[in-house]
Parts: structure tokens; sequence; C-alpha cells
């Protein structure tokens, strides 16, 4: 250490404080990196990697960014997970005895950034913590620093159900206690995707104690202290919006875990990881990004209480029925801008009058939107308004004070209306009489020295000066002016009465910033009053935006309101996938009809190879979640039970993201299905047990289907590639077959997408191969085995009874040989060949049949 200079002496005491942050360390107008920090921002920022003289032996690695444009490069590495603890001067250099002060005076996480630059507008940003207890409990806490909220769960489920309520949710960074076990922490990092960071305090301080006042259990108070805590030593300043915490209660919503979530394609898509083409992005038709966050928020947790998702229904069915209105409404909406995160700024107090302007111009369309909503003249829809406080007060406040084409910077001025304030008018009125002194004092001079050329100038090292031309020096008197500048071609010049002018109004002008700047905080911390109300507001304005969202919704794609029983019968009349609907176009899309009632709790489906299993299935799913955000759904006419979980489990061959996945992880997740399942849930197995050898998958997918059948009687739509299943119905009394059916048309296979009652008949896998463009000798080929292996004698096919003889008795293995070749060419997944792999497996089974025969 002693080699170094004592600057890099205190930007390495100040590094040790911050190991896991970039330290930007102000020198100058650069903020600076060094050592590590240096090589690895280089790369990341992709900026020059330089180096200095740091003392010791070596030079120290250095790179840098501008302090007026940092903020870009700040964003870049928060948006790969990296914190950046910004370091500054904190005395005046010309004050300093040695090496300058210098302090962290924000740490910037990627759980907790403000700038509005560096959010996505239509999402929260949470930072989230959660806390273990010995009791193996859990707490998950959320915070959203730019809006104030703050929110708790209690799980008692395991961690399996912290990974599922965290999943998906906008969050970006996770605050843990620094013992908390590894392979976890692993998993936030690898299967979330979460920044993980550290905080070992859990008392909550005095001040804060309002917040959790609602909170009775132990374990929620402490873990929500350890957000706070985090929050406090990253952001070093008051914290006085954030707004009480709301327990959320699980129970209130539909469940849905991490495999849901994700096979559902809920919030973004299983490839692409993107939101194009989720169920959210289809859904979204509100018009401020407050109703876009509300929107995500609802589909997160659906509801539970039919007496709440009815209220839904019918204010979306009030707004669906006047069409002139609810464009009106639209276009209000249009011109109201983010209140919530306004006022989140206004309380966390870095709001500038450009951010209060649009605070005004949107409490401005407030009585319109409540005026439009008046005219629909419908009950549910007069609920939504009749509550509302349009906060005239501060509208008022701020069309009095603020002028409507503020700048940016509040250290300026040009922000406060004239009249607001007698003396900030005087000093207005001094500059402006100076200046017009200034005017006058040029057309004077122009006129006695004959110079028509003379101006007045100003510049910020001489101020005002009056400028002749080289030309026009000769017809200057003597004396007349005190010469201060001379420039190739003119002359500049002072006079002692224009320096005295120039004072007073160079005074005015900078007493009048000072003192708008002044006027402009007792702005913010009257607007500040209204922070509670504002919030109120915004939550209400972003109610109605989703809501007539989703009657939006219902008009472009004629959704219609469903209806709720208690007898857990489902009954949808030509139902559409929400999504595939749209990106395939509605012509094309072909509807189908389900339908499971009291005595019908399982739906086997069989079907070719693309012929619309999966889609039927994820369908129901997604239209009962769409059913209880309330919104209306696709399809002519449902009925549904209220679902209080759903869980979607996909074989690891139709597994795209996770393909490597084992049969073990497959059935894992199998189990927690089955294990939290009720009957009022809904389960989708869609051909589970692909993961092993055919006798193992089919054995257990037999087993899984029994169950639930006698134990648990969830509704449960299971589909499976093995066509043996489907003699179940004769012994499973709620359980139905129905298949997707596919016609052979000239040696083609067409997919005709439609659900009909009972087992296919035939796999389709040649014709699909076929479309894969394999070799057609290799079709043929295939062809022909297919041929003879069904042509032998009906006895040696495996049926499910044959199954368990099979696995049992050994009098059965003879006829198990010559069926082998049928089995492993049936489990082939003729899509993910390539020819060359098919060339194999025939060469195999060519070789197995020649054995045999
Ligand atoms: P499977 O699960 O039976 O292999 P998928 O459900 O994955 O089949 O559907 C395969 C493709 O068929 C989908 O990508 C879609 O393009 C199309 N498809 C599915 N269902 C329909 C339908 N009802 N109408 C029109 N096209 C459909
Ligand atoms: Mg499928």
């Amino acid at each position: 250490m002693a080699q170094y200079t004592p600057m890099i002496q205190q930007y390495l005491k100040i590094k040790a404080q911050h190991k896991d942050a970039y330290l930007f360390f102000r020198l100058g107008d650069f903020y600076e990196m060094f050592f590590q920090d240096a090589l690895s921002a280089s790369q990341e920022l992709e900026i020059t990697l330089t180096s200095r003289d740091g003392g010791g032996e070596d030079r120290i690695p250095m790179c840098g960014v501008p302090y007026h444009s940092a903020e870009n490069y700040i964003k870049q590495l928060i948006e790969k997970g990296f914190k950046v603890a910004i370091c500054e001067q904190v005395e005046d250099p010309k004050d300093a005895k040695g090496v300058v002060r210098r302090e962290v005076v924000q740490l910037i996480t990627p759980g907790t950034v403000m700038e509005g630059s560096m959010l996505d507008e239509k999402e929260n940003n949470y930072l989230a913590s959660v806390s273990e207890f010995e009791n193996g409990t859990y707490t998950v806490s959320y915070n959203d620093l730019t809006t104030g909220e703050n929110s708790i769960a209690l799980l008692s489920e395991g961690f399996d159900a912290v990974l599922s309520e965290l999943f998906n949710r906008p969050v970006k960074e996770v605050v843990i206690d620094s013992s908390f076990d590894e392979a976890k922490q692993q998993m936030f990092k690898d299967r979330l995707g979460f920044t993980v960071s550290y905080s070992d305090t859990t008392a909550v301080d005095k001040e804060f104690i309002p917040l959790v006042k609602d909170i009775q259990k132990e374990e929620c108070i402490e873990g929500f202290g350890r957000l706070l805590n985090y929050i406090q030593t990253t952001q070093k300043r008051s914290l006085d919006h954030l707004r009480p915490v709301k327990k959320i209660e699980l129970k209130k919503y539909m469940s849905l875990d991490m495999y849901s979530k994700r096979n559902l394609e809920l919030m973004e898509t299983m490839r692409k990881q993107g939101k194009k083409g989720s169920l959210l992005s289809v859904m979204d038709r509100t018009m401020t990004a407050m109703g876009s966050r509300l929107l995500k928020k609802w589909m997160e947790r659906p509801l539970l209480s039919s007496k709440e998702i009815l209220t839904r229904h019918n204010q979306v069915e009030g707004l669906l029925e006047h069409f002139f209105e609810r464009e009106a409404l639209r276009e209000q909406l249009k011109s109201v801008y983010d209140m919530e995160r306004l006022a989140g700024r206004v309380a966390y107090g870095n709001v500038n009058a450009r951010d209060l302007i649009q605070l005004k111009e949107s409490l401005t369309a407030v009585p319109g939107l409540l005026e439009t909503l008046h005219q629909f003249n419908h009950t549910a829809v007069n609920h939504l308004y009749e509550a509302i406080d349009p906060l005239s007060e501060l509208k008022a406040l701020l069309e009095e004070s603020l002028v409507d084409d503020p700048p940016i910077q509040i250290s300026e001025g040009g922000m406060i209306q004239d009249g607001c304030h007698s003396q900030l008018d005087e000093y207005r009125d001094a500059s402006k009489n100076g200046k017009q002194w200034i005017a006058e004092l040029e057309a004077r001079e122009r006129r006695e020295t004959g110079i028509k050329s003379l101006k007045i100038g100003y510049n910020r090292v001489f101020g005002y000066y009056i400028e002749v031309t080289k030309a026009n020096i000769a017809h200057l008197p003597e004396g007349r002016y005190e010469r201060k500048q001379t420039l190739t071609n003119a002359e500049r010049y002072i006079t002692p009465e224009l320096k005295e002018k120039e004072a007073l109004i160079l005074e005015a002008q900078e007493k009048s910033v000072e003192l708008e700047y002044e006027l402009f905080i007792k702005l913010r911390e009257k607007v500040k009053q209204f922070v509670g109300k504002l919030q109120i507001l915004a939550g209400q304005v972003s109610r109605i935006d989703v809501l007539q969202g989703f009657a939006q919704l219902a008009e472009e794609h004629d959704y219609r309101r469903p209806e709720f029983n208690d007898q857990r019968i489902v009954d949808i009349k030509q139902g559409r996938h929400p999504v595939v609907e749209q990106v395939m176009g509605s012509e094309t899309f072909v509807p189908n009809d389900i339908f499971m009632d009291e005595s019908n709790d399982i739906l086997l489906i069989t079907g070719p190879n693309m012929s619309g299993k999966s889609t039927y299935m994820r369908q129901l799913a997604l239209t009962s979640i769409m059913a209880q955000m309330g919104s209306f759904v696709p399809c002519e006419q449902a009925e549904l039970p209220v679902f209080d979980q759903i869980f979607t489990r996909i074989g690891a061959a139709d597994d795209l993201v996770s393909g490597q996945s084992t049969f073990m992880v497959e059935m894992l997740e199998a189990n927690h299905a089955l294990t939290h399942a009720t009957e009022n849930s809904l389960i989708l197995l869609d051909e589970i047990g692909r993961g092993t050898s055919t006798y193992d998958g089919m054995a257990l997918a037999q087993a899984i289907v029994e169950h639930i059948h006698e134990e648990i009687r969830a509704k449960t739509l299971f589909s499976t590639h093995y066509h043996e299943l489907t003699s179940l119905e004769a012994q499973l009394t709620r359980l139905k077959n129905i298949h997707v059916k596919a016609e052979e048309y000239e040696g083609n296979v067409v997919f005709l997408h439609q659900i009909q009652e009972g087992a296919a008949d035939e796999s389709y896998g040649i014709h699909v191969a076929k479309l894969a463009d394999l070799p057609s000798s290799l079709i043929d080929r295939a062809t022909r085995l297919l041929q003879e292996l069904e042509s032998t004698p009906k006895e040696e096919k495996s049926s499910s009874e044959q199954l368990s003889l099979f696995v049992e008795d050994e009098k059965a293995k003879p006829a198990a040989k010559s069926s082998e070749v049928e089995t492993r060419l049936k489990s082939l997944d003729l899509m993910q060949m390539t020819p060359m792999d098919a060339m194999n497996e025939l060469y195999q089974m060519q070789k197995k049949v020649k054995q045999n025969y």
C-alpha cells in the first residue's frame, strides 16, 4: 500500500468496501476505474484501456468515462447485472489539504436504479429479498424504489415454492443472508438470472416502524428488515416515499408454479425468452405504462374470489358496450403520463420541472376521463370513477406555478411563472430593464458616433462590451470608451456606466435563478404532500386502463364473457388458443370444444405429432387464467370452474429449453404437481414419460393417470404418444379418450386440428418424417417395415393390460422380442433425427428383424 500515491491509496481504501461493484472514482470531469475494475470494464463497455503511474513498480491499468455521459455506461453495466458505486469528490479541491476527500454517494444496483433511462417503463423494477427460517418457512419481500411499493409473502412449501414465486417477476436482484445455502444461491443466479446481494441486518430502524405496523408475523418483519437495510446502505438518502408493506395473501390467488409459468409462456416465450409471443404481449391493449404494469400483476396473480372476478367482468362488459366512448377514453388515457413513478420521484426528491409539467398534464386529463366514464351510463363502470379524487387543488397549484416549457435543469431558472412571487418579478424586471437600457445605449451611441455597425455584445469573460470594426475606429472620438480587447478586425470597449448596469443585470439574474431554485424546492415539497393521494389516483387510473384494454381486446378478437360454476364443469364452445390464433390469424385457426362434466375428470388425448395436442391443452389453461384475471376469453361460450392452481408438465423431449433435462427432473416436476394439486386444480401433462425407455415411460404414465383418477380428481388433460394407454378408458370411469383428427390424402397426412371423441388410430409418424424431407428411399423402407409390423398377429401387440404381463411375466418374452422393433420405431422422434441417424436406426432394426425371421 505504502508504495502508492496518496490518491491511489484513497482509491484502494474505498474499493475495499465495495468489492462487488465497479467503483466510479471521480477525477475532474471523468469517472476513472483502476486495476481489475479497469481491465474488465474496458471489455464490458468497449472503452480504451490505458494506464497511469501510481507510485508502485508497475503502471496501474486505468479506464474512464466522461462525467456527463456516465449514465449511459452505468446503464450498460447495470443491464449486465453488475453494480456501480459512485464515488464523488465531497470537498472543493481549493479547500483540500492533500488529496481531495471522496466518498461513495450512491450504490446503483440492478434492483435499485431510479434513473428513467435505465428502466423499462412497462415493468416494475423489483428488489427482492429472501429469508429462510428455522421452521422451514421462507419470506419473499419486494420493493420497487421507483413507486415506493413494498410487499411480502410468507411461504411454507419449501424452496421450490420460493423459486416459483420469483420466477418471471420483474426482479433483477435478490438480497439474502451471507450464510444462505450455496446451492440455493446458485439457483437464484442460474435459474432466475438474479444479481445476488447480501445483507445480514434484519432489524427495522425506528423511523421505518410505521411501514410494518400492519404486519404481525415476526418472520415477515425480519424478512422486510433485511430488504430495507440493503436499500438504506445503497441509497444513502431519504426514503420517506416508501409505502407501508402489503402482505400478499397467496391463498387469495391462483397459484402457478415456475414450470407452468414457463410452459404456458405467460410472460415470455420458452425459446427466445422474449416478451413477443407471450400471453402478456398479445393481451396488452393498455394505453399507459402504469396500466401495462398492472396488467402484468394481474396475470401474475389471477383471482380466486368469484365475486371479485365478476366485478371485473361486469366492468369489461360495460366498457365493451359503447364503442365511441371507449375510443374517447383510450384517447384521453394517452395524455396520462406515468403518475405512479412521477409520484415516486416527487417523494424521492429527484423530480424536475418537466416532470411536474407531465404531472400537471396528467391531472388535466383526469376530469375528461371521468366525464367519459360517466357517459357509459353503466352501473359497474360508474364504480370505476365514483371514488376518484381528481386532485384539482394540486393541478391548480402546478398550473399557476410553472411555465409550460421549463428546462430539464432546475438550477438555470426559467421554470416559475411571472406573477407568482413579487421578489422574483422584481429581479426579472431589473434584468429586463437593464437589457432595455443596453439596447437604448446601443442606439444612442450609433447615433452620436455616426457608426452604424457599432454594436453591444456579451460574453462570459468580459461581460458587456461595445464593438467597433477596425474600419470605423477613425470615426471614434478620442477617449470616448475604454479599450478592453483587440480582435483582428474589431476593437472592443467598455464604459464605467456600462459596467455598472452590467453588475445590476447579472446580480438580478443570479438572484432570480437562486430564488427560482428555492421556489421550485418549495413547490416540490408542497407536491410531496399529495404523494399518497397521487398513488391512489394512479392506481385507479391504471385499473381503468387495464379494464378498457380487456374490452378493446374482446372487441378486436371477439372474446366472450366466461361464466363460472361450482360443479367443476368445463364447457367451452369453439375455444381458441389466444396466442396461436393471433400469430396465425383467426381464419386459419381451427376452434375446438372442450367438455368435462362432474363425471369426467381426465381427458386422454392421442393423435399424431404436430396435430395440435399441446395447443389444445394450453388453450384451456390460458383461457382459465384469462378468465380469472377478469378478461373475456377466446371462444363462443365458456363455462368454467374457478381453478385454484394450474400445473403443467411437458415430457422431456418436448421441452425445448431444458432439452438435456433428465427423466428424473421430469418425474420430480410431475411429483410436485401430484403432491400439491387438489380436486379444484387443473393439470396438464403433455407426453409425460418420454424421457425414458418406452416401457418405463408408459408404465409411469399409466400409474400417474391412475393416481390422479383415484386420489386427486383434479381436472386433467393428458396427452400421450403411448397409444396403449387409451384402453384405460374401460377401467377408469372418469377418464375419456379424445383425439386430434388427421387424414391421409394421396399418401400425405393432412392435419385437421379437430378434436374428436375416442382414441386416434394411427400415429402418422412416417408422414411427418416425409414432411421433414427425409430421403424417399428411407421413407419407403420405413413404410414397408411398418406394414410388416402391423400385420404381425394381434396378440403380439402390446396393450396396456399386456404391459403389466410384459413387465412381470417371463413367458411374455418371445412376444417382446418380435415387437421390439415396433416399439423402437414408435418411440423414434423423427423430427429430431438427422437422415444419418435414421439410416443407422433402420440398419439396426433390419438386423433385429432378420434375426427373428
Ligand atoms: P402436437 O402437440 O400434437 O405435436 P402442437 O399443438 O404442437 O401439436 O401443434 C403443432 C402446430 O399445429 C402448431 O404449431 C400450430 O401451428 C398448428 N396448430 C395446432 N392447433 C391448431 C389449430 N387448432 N388450428 C390451426 N393450427 C393449429
Ligand atoms: Mg405436443
